[in-house]
């Protein structure tokens, strides 16, 4: 029964891996039809039960270097525009965050590729914090080979 790897996240110090027990700083989803649904565990469990570690130290330097740019995101200084709102040039990629409605919305944008936020937040940085996600959802697909 093989299990599939599907996504992870970074988890407060306090979960712990469903598996073995042990505090875990992020955890690896593993989908399996059978029984373990979805198990949430630490990178050595999800190594030996998707019998890859190598796969599982991948996943994990992608959640940890995840993890800090989304630290020196929060951090960063944005430009102001012509239009006067505020964004950011990574990677290639143009970030902006701009005033809707009563809240914030934002955009990622490069080449052919254009993104929005897909709802209103309260305040400018909850939306520059979603803006990271999308960034970086974007800039993952784009490392997958074409289908
Ligand atoms: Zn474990």
């Amino acid at each position: 029964m093989p299990l599939i790897s599907t996504q992870g996240h970074r988890v407060s110090v306090s979960d712990a891996c469903e598996i073995c027990g042990t505090s875990i700083r992020y955890v690896h989803y593993l989908d399996n039809e059978e029984h373990l649904s979805n198990v949430a565990v630490g990178c050595i469990c999800a190594g030996h039960l998707e019998n890859n570690i190598e796969a599982a130290k991948d996943r994990e330097k992608t959640l940890q270097n995840k993890a800090r740019r989304r630290v020196s995101w929060m951090r960063r200084t944005w430009k102001i525009s012509r239009q006067e709102n505020e964004y950011l040039k990574v990677d290639g990629y143009i970030i902006v965050v701009f005033p809707r409605l009563n809240g914030w919305s934002g955009v990622v944008t490069k080449d052919d590729f254009k993104r929005f936020l897909d709802r209103n937040y309260a305040t400018c940085e909850e939306a520059k914090a979603a803006l990271f996600d999308l960034f970086w959802a974007a800039r993952e697909n784009e490392k997958e080979p074409p289908i």
